[in-house]
């Protein structure tokens, strides 16, 4: 298990903006990058990962949210999938605030389906079917779009939607929009 490094838009690394390869089998290099995965996503930290970000062209995400998106300090419910499909996606779209741990300090405003329902390859090999929503669904719509290499630069539905945060005076968190040439390069 290692804390791998994470591939940023500033790298220029043509990786992030390519489709991924299927995985189709889980062998003993899956496991070990699930691994790494996990430990780099935990590392960062971050709520998901998907294997391009860490350089590797191959359909894995890691997802990790807690369990009462309310409380952040509730029990963490963790998934690693290989080859994930997206089989339902509810018609609610809900936009809400998204990162990216290849974006640092850009956060979005991201229209996504409410609920998903996502069949894909665990850990240990087996298909497994399974339906999340809310945040949760949101995290897995993210890192499925990484393995299409598509980032969450390319969902906002107008550029103003992207932004930074800076704390102001009295410590509330204020957006500061991107500046145009900002934001064409993403
Ligand atoms: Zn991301």
């Amino acid at each position: 298990m290692a804390i791998r490094p994470i591939v940023t838009l500033a790298d220029n690394n043509p990786v992030l903006r390519r489709p991924a390869n299927r995985v189709r089998r889980i062998d003993k290099a899956t496991r070990a990058l699930m691994d790494d995965m996990i430990d780099t996503m935990r590392d960062a930290p971050g709520v998901g990962l998907a294997a391009p970000q860490i350089g590797v062209e191959l359909r894995v995400i890691v997802v990790e949210v807690p369990t009462d998106p309310e409380d952040p300090e509730s029990a963490m419910r963790l998934h690693a999938l290989a080859d994930p499909e997206i089989l339902w996606s509810s018609p609610e779209i809900e936009e809400d605030q998204e990162a990216c741990l290849s974006i640092p300090g850009l956060y979005g405003d991201v229209p996504r389906n409410v609920a998903i329902r996502i069949r894909g390859l665990d850990r240990s090999g087996r298909q497994v079917e399974l339906e999340v929503a809310d945040y949760e669904a949101r995290v897995f719509q993210h890192e499925i779009d990484h393995l299409d290499g598509i980032l969450y630069t390319q969902r906002v539905t107008s550029p103003d939607k992207l932004y930074r945060l800076q704390q102001d005076a009295s410590g509330t968190y204020v957006r500061t929009p991107l500046g145009t040439d900002e934001v064409h390069v993403l």
